[in-house]
């Protein structure tokens, strides 16, 4: 598997070299799975392999071809994504979903036959953002796709996607990668120590995109561990601190939804790590660096109540979700804290 540089995912690697070096590839495909995960680099590497001079099973990353790919820059390459769609759109920059004039603009690039390669490769990045609308008007184009057409949807996880578009495209789910894969990859190809490769790793929840990220943004490993502080400081603090944690995450969340939704992140991650240590499973928490913090909440809370706030915080993310007002909700978890 020369050249396709992934960490883990070697099933889809295989079966993609394997299905386009025997004319059995598809002409749409569903690249489906979390953040991070590796979803794009499989898509670049496709479209390389499916544009590349040597035309062998595995993009050479060498020749003009797969270089103008990797640049995004191959006139028979097009990649699309919410991105794009806000850079060239000029009235609606912070759009959250794709818009049936995006389809629209890629249909009509699709009709045109390849300027240099064999074949075109069109990906489609954060397709599960996309409106019912401009689905639907997608959905001729992955029937019947022109015979040198290849369409590379990209969706973080399959389920907010129209069920008539899943089935239309040949899908493959890319799974969180495990821990000692991520570790080495890290300590191998960007010097990590083992420690902190480990503690990257641990953190990554199997999304190598996201321990790259952390280490490119070193401020970020600071940011996390700041709010680690805060939320393990929240568990002995009084009534007071604990609305005002609410009071200001609920500012937070008006401008910024994000924010609030990785605070709710992390702090499931905190509590699955005490529910993991209180069950004796501490070879699979995510806090290496807080064991023994984690340990004292685990020997001092039942499991029923650890298990109990996982579930308060999956309904406080489901009411942000609904429009309930984030005050009042991030105040009712807050105060059942254990
Ligand atoms: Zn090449």
């Amino acid at each position: 598997m020369q050249n396709w540089d992934l960490i883990g995912h070697s099933w889809a690697v295989d079966y993609l070299r394997h299905s386009t070096a025997t004319g059995r590839g598809a002409h749409a495909y569903l690249f489906a799975g979390a953040t991070g995960i590796g979803k794009a680099l499989l898509a670049l590497r496709l479209a390389q392999r499916l544009v590349c001079e040597t035309n062998g099973p595995d993009p050479c990353l060498v020749c003009r071809a797969c270089k103008r790919v990797e640049h995004g820059n191959h006139p028979d390459v097009r990649w699309s994504s919410l991105a794009q769609q806000s850079a060239e759109s000029k009235e609606d920059t912070k759009s959250r979903e794709l818009k049936i004039d995006t389809v629209r603009a890629w249909q009509h690039d699709i009709d045109m036959r390849p300027y240099e390669a064999a074949r075109r490769v069109f990906v489609l990045d954060d397709a599960n953002t996309l409106t019912e609308q401009a689905a639907n008007a997608l959905l001729k184009t992955l029937e019947e796709p022109p015979p040198y057409a290849v369409l590379i949807l990209i969706a973080q996880g399959a389920g907010d996607l129209l069920p008539t578009v899943v089935s239309r495209c040949r899908v493959l789910k890319l799974r969180p990668v495990g821990r000692s894969l991520i570790a080495a990859a890290l300590i191998q190809r960007f010097n990590v120590s083992s420690g902190d490769a480990e503690l990257l790793a641990a953190w990554s929840g199997g999304r190598i995109g996201w321990a790259i990220r952390l280490l490119d943004q070193p401020e970020l490993i600071e940011q996390q561990q700041a709010r680690l502080d805060v939320l393990a400081e929240l568990q002995a603090a009084g009534h007071v601190a604990r609305l005002k944690w609410a009071e200001e995450r609920a500012k937070e969340y008006r401008s910024d939804h994000e924010v609030v939704s990785d605070w709710l992140t992390l702090w499931q991650s905190w509590w699955r790590d005490i529910l993991l240590l209180g069950a004796h499973c501490g070879d699979a928490i995510t806090h290496l660096d807080r064991r023994e913090d984690l340990q004292v909440l685990a020997s001092a809370t039942s499991l029923a109540d650890a298990q109990r706030f996982l579930t308060r915080l999956d309904t406080a993310r489901q009411q942000l979700a609904d429009n309930v007002n984030p005050q009042l909700a991030l105040e009712h978890l807050v105060l059942h804290l254990p």
